[in-house]
Parts: structure tokens; C-alpha cells; sequence
């Protein structure tokens, strides 16, 4: 089994002293439980309802104090607009941070609090006590988390990290709580941020953790390169148009996931434009179905980025210039239904797995012969074809 969090073949772990199996990750330490031992609902809810819980309980409320001291406090924007996610039964923490702290708090639970008051909100400060220990794929909370963070937000998270050994492991009291079925270290945290672009604040050896967004995407990801399309190089140019895009590197061996444009006749990355209330790895998450169909696809890490300065049909502009953010991705070979946009259909393109040398050697041929038909993208695609094989030449020599 692939790690749900950067896409490493795991190992498994039984442990025999109750028969269950975990898949390990020796790349990002995450331990996932094996879903055929998770418990049900039903039986999730029993085991939550037997925590009681309450502000006036003066252990919980230290418990929490030195949570909030460790990750919040120094850390804290002005703004005051919280949300605690996966509040409990009790939710002693926002009551708390309501309460002394001057925060305005909204909660949510699925259990308690289940009406999902933070949708179309964003907040100051999002904490998550003892939930993400939960949850099946914590990417996917960890990107809702990101979008509901204001930009000097923080992210405040307790879980506590694994003891890295199998016999320890065995008998941690963390793991036999069977509600229990992903288990992270620091590394796991750092590699989740990495992913869903936040960076770690804070973090300790034991369970606390602080978030913030990275400080800016642009030129975080190293540039591959950048260049003036010939046809606006000499140009005056006052007013550009800026776009942002994001496109996916799928290899399966020696090939490679490409859509076939008839029209231009050439070899692009399936992706495309970032919409501006999305993440950057979330439009590509998007547009990667969309014109592939592909199935469990994962970002495995930033590639690099290309910025051009190109041509545009808007009237209204003199070019665009346009970053494209490479990411490697890992997905299924076979490849599920495409929903492609009109002017994709129109323009004949296809998802195709094409090996990476003949997809370079077409489009240098077709570069070389320069037809009317030649399509704007081809010399940036290229390029990156190129840089690819060049690296996977640096790593196998
Ligand atoms: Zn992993």
C-alpha cells in the first residue's frame, strides 16, 4: 500500500498481541491502521460519549492552558475570530479560549456540532485537539484547514507523535484507543505542511503543533526557467495580464501521462488555470481529473516552475504572464472518465501515456518544422520534458 501522505510503499506491521495491521511509512514516519480494523460510527460515538469533560474541571482546564501557551499565544495574529475543530462532547477549549482570551469562537464536530458553521468563513485561528488521530485521509482535512486559515492565521494542532518502534508501538496506550487510525511524528507533520503549503511554526517532541501558511508560493518552487515568447520580445507591453497555473508530472516507468492536442499536434501536462479562491494544489487536484480522468491521484512534491511572458487574446491586454507550477503526482495507470472542457474537445485533445522520450522527440520535431498550427505551449512543455529526463538520468547514473 502506497503512504496516504507522500506516496512511499509502506510496510506492514501486525501486532500480534491483538492481530491488528498498520502500514508503515519509513519516508514520512506516518502509520496508518488497516481499514479492516476500523471500528464503526456507532462505535466511535460509545467510545467519545465516555469522555466527560467540562470548563469547570481544573486538570482539563490546565491540560488546555499549556496547549494554548505552547502553540497560540506567541504566535497569535490580532484578529480574534476562532474555530475549534472536532470540539468533543464538551467544547472546553473554545468555552476557554472565549472565555480568557478574548476569542470569538465557532465550533464543529461531527458528532456534537455537526452543522459546518465554518463554510464560507475564514478565522484567525483554527485549533484541532486529538482529532486528526481520526481521520482516514488527513490531506484533505489539512487542505480544508489551509483554506479556512486567514493569511497570518494559525493552525493550532494536538495528536501525540508515535514512539518511531515497533514493540513500543505495540504497547502505546495511544494506539489501543481503537477510534485510533493515523499516527504521526514531527517528520509526518513536516511532510503534510509541505504538501498543503504551510509551514511548521512550532512543534514539540511530544503532541503540540503550530501552522502558518508559507510565507509566499511564488518562488518557493525553484525556477526551471523563464522566457519571452518571440512575438510580444520586442513589443511594447503596459498592460499584462497575470495567470497563475498549476500541471502534473505522472510518470509510470519510462512513460508518461500527457494530453495529445490534435490541433497544435503536440504533447502537453494535464493541468491548467488556478481559480482565485483555490490553493494551488487544489486547482491541480482539479484539473487533473478533469482532463484525465485519473484515478487516486497525490502530489508528491514540487517540481519546479516555468514563467512566460507570451501572447494573449484578451483585446483588453498587451500579453500574459503566465507561472505554471510543475508538481510530481503519482495516480493509477488506468485512467477513469475525463470531463473535459468545450474548447479542449474542440481542439482534439486526449489523455495519452506516451513514452517520455518519443513525447520530446515529437515536439522538437514539430518546433523544428514551425507550422501555423504550432500552439503556444509547446517550447514551456518541452522544456520540462526535457528537464525531466535529465534528472532521472542524474539519478540512475
Ligand atoms: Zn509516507
Amino acid at each position: 500500500m502506497s503512504c496516504k501522505i507522500c506516496g512511499n510503499e509502506t510496510r506492514k506491521m501486525e501486532v500480534t498481541k491483538d492481530c491488528i495491521i498498520y502500514h508503515y511509512c519509513d519516508q514520512c514516519e506516518f502509520i496508518s491502521k488497516d481499514s479492516n480494523y476500523y471500528v464503526t460510527e456507532e462505535q466511535e460515538l460509545l467510545i467519545y460519549n465516555r469522555h466527560n469533560n467540562s470548563i469547570h474541571d481544573e486538570t482539563y482546564v490546565a491540560y488546555f492552558r499549556n496547549f494554548i501557551n505552547k502553540t497560540i499565544l506567541k504566535y497569535k495574529s490580532e484578529g480574534t475570530k476562532g474555530l475549534d475543530f472536532g470540539s468533543g462532547p464538551e467544547p472546553v477549549l473554545s468555552e476557554l479560549l472565549k472565555r480568557d482570551y478574548g476569542y470569538e469562537m465557532d465550533i464543529y464536530d461531527k458528532f456534537y456540532a455537526p452543522e459546518k458553521t465554518f463554510e464560507g468563513n475564514c478565522y484567525d485561528l483554527v485549533t484541532s485537539t486529538e482529532v486528526i488521530e481520526h481521520l482516514d485521509d488527513p490531506i484533505e482535512y489539512f487542505r480544508l484547514f489551509v483554506r479556512l486559515l486567514e493569511k497570518d492565521g494559525i493552525l493550532a494542532v494536538m495528536t501525540q507523535f508515535h514512539p518511531k518502534d515497533d514493540v513500543k508501538f505495540a504497547g502505546w496506550h495511544y494506539r489501543r484507543d481503537p477510534s485510533h487510525i493515523s499516527f504521526y511524528t514531527p517528520e509526518t507533520i513536516r511532510w503534510i505542511a509541505d504538501l498543503v503549503g504551510l509551514e511548521v511554526v512550532f512543534i514539540d517532541r511530544h503532541k503540540n503543533i503550530t501552522l502558518k501558511h508559507k510565507k509566499t508560493e511564488e518562488g518557493k518552487m525553484k525556477l526551471i526557467e523563464s522566457y519571452t515568447h518571440k512575438d510580444v520580445a520586442d513589443q511594447k507591453l503596459t498592460n499584462i495580464h497575470k495567470r497563475t497555473t498549476a500541471r502534473g508530472i505522472i510518470l509510470n516507468g519510462d512513460e508518461i501521462l500527457m494530453i495529445y492536442t490534435k490541433r497544435y499536434n503536440d504533447y502537453s501536462f494535464p493541468g491548467g488555470g488556478v481559480d482565485p479562491e483555490e490553493a494551488i494544489e487544489e486547482g491541480l487536484l482539479r484539473e487533473l481529473s478533469e482532463e484525465t480522468g485519473a484515478q487516486n491521484v497525490r502530489i508528491i512534491g514540487a517540481f519546479g516552475r516555468v514563467e512566460e511572458l507570451r501572447p494573449i487574446h484578451f483585446p483588453e491586454y498587451d500579453a500574459m504572464y503566465q507561472i505554471s507550477y510543475f508538481y510530481t503526482c503519482s495516480a493509477d495507470q488506468k485512467l477513469g472518465k475525463a470531463n473535459p472542457e468545450a474548447y479542449e474537445l474542440q481542439n482534439g485533445s486526449e489523455p495519452v501515456w506516451v513514452k517520455l522520450v518519443d513525447a520530446i522527440e515529437h515536439n522538437k520535431k514539430v518546433i523544428e518544422q514551425n507550422d501555423e498550427s504550432i500552439g503556444l505551449s509547446i517550447q514551456r512543455e518541452t522544456i520540462v520534458l526535457e528537464r525531466i529526463l535529465e534528472n532521472m538520468k542524474n539519478v540512475s547514473a
